[in-house]
């Protein structure tokens, strides 16, 4: 369906939980959020009904995402039913990998199309103290899982000032010797992110091309999102830059998300939702086709991440990320 500024929406990102078993530091806080009672979350029957809507409507690709999405029972066969509904083209994960070895076999099944996994440092101390816990081998694993079972992976990394900017290199060839994609996202002033940490995709961009003379940009198409690619001669593998703060790329956004409570988010920016739980209750696909125009009507013609004031102050996982 096209929204009032001429942009074709037909990609729409689930949150299924807003539960995680890490902790990272510019999503949430160490001591953790409330949590919803479960009573709240959508259930997978009531997600499907959303998706069979969307579907109606034009939008042809998922992502499915958290919170952890791996840590609610049943991911991999909600994934599977997303893939099987009529004029659905491609649904996709996103995880922290922390679970994903375990699941892949069942997400490869059930046809899953990609896989991102957010990865901030390779180095194991660093990788526990960024996640509050978190395991290095477990995700690394879980990336090895992904990529041997002929699934398109790609890597998300957000680099911190005088944190794991100097593991930029690593990242670069993580990418290369592992033949994927692998994303620098700048961090947005959502949840517990502060930009004024990260690092701009320019300054990455001039690192990357200091290390790598033959940087030449890659116009081959990748995936549904805002990334802007690099590939050096020879090599499978890609580094794309995904800069929401420093770049506007809100012109040719495609997007809506589904909080893991049934709102409808046209903007990641703003907190600006619709409720789905009352066309849910209601019954009709009519209903939730409905209300799913009414947010792709009123998506904004871009974010304002520069005025924290109008940024939605539900952490990442509570929106969805
Ligand atoms: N738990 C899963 C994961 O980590 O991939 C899915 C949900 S997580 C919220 C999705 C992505 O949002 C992660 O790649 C994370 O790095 C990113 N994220 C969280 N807070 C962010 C922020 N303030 N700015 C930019 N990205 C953020
Ligand atoms: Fe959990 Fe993902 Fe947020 Fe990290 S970024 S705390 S893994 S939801």
């Amino acid at each position: 369906m096209l929204d009032k500024y001429g942009r074709n929406i037909d990609y729409m990102r689930i949150s299924i939980t807003d539960r995680c078993n890490l902790r990272c530091r510019y999503c949430m806080p160490e001591d953790g959020i409330e949590k919803v009672s479960m009573s709240q979350i959508l259930t997978y029957e009531e997600i499907l009904r959303v998706c069979r809507a969307a579907a109606g409507l034009g939008i042809r690709k998922f992502k499915v995402t958290g919170g952890e999405p791996l840590v609610r029972k049943g991911c991999a066969r909600l994934c599977g039913e997303i893939r099987q509904i009529d004029g659905v083209d491609q649904v996709t994960l996103t995880t922290n990998g922390q679970l994903l070895a375990g699941q892949i076999g069942a997400l490869r099944e059930a046809g899953i199309d990609g896989i991102n996994i957010s990865l901030d440092s390779l180095r194991e101390d660093r990788f526990r103290q960024i996640t509050c816990g978190g395991r290095l081998e477990d995700t690394l694993e879980g990336l090895d899982a992904a990529i041997a079972r002929g699934i398109r992976t790609k890597v998300n990394c957000l680099l911190q000032r005088g944190f794991n900017e100097d593991e930029l290199p690593a990242f670069a060839d993580l990418a290369f010797d592992r033949g994927i994609d692998v994303r620098f996202i700048e961090i947005m002033p959502i949840g517990f992110g502060r930009p004024e940490t990260g690092l701009s995709n320019e300054a990455v961009l001039k690192r990357l091309e200091q290390l790598y003379p033959d940087l030449v940009r890659d116009d081959r198409v990748h995936g549904n999102g805002p990334a802007v690619y690099y590939r050096r001669a020879g090599q499978t593998g890609a580094i794309g830059l995904i800069s929401a703060m420093h770049s506007s790329f809100c012109g040719s956004c495609n997007r809506i998300r589904l909080t893991s409570q049934g709102e409808v988010k046209p903007c990641l920016c703003y907190e600006d939702s619709i409720s789905l739980k009352p066309a849910l209750a209601e019954g009709s696909e009519e209903g939730l086709r409905q209300a799913l125009a009414e947010a792709i009507d009123k998506k904004p013609a871009g974010h304002t991440f520069e005025d924290r004031g109008t940024v939605d102050r539900r952490a990442m996982m509570q929106i969805g990320g």
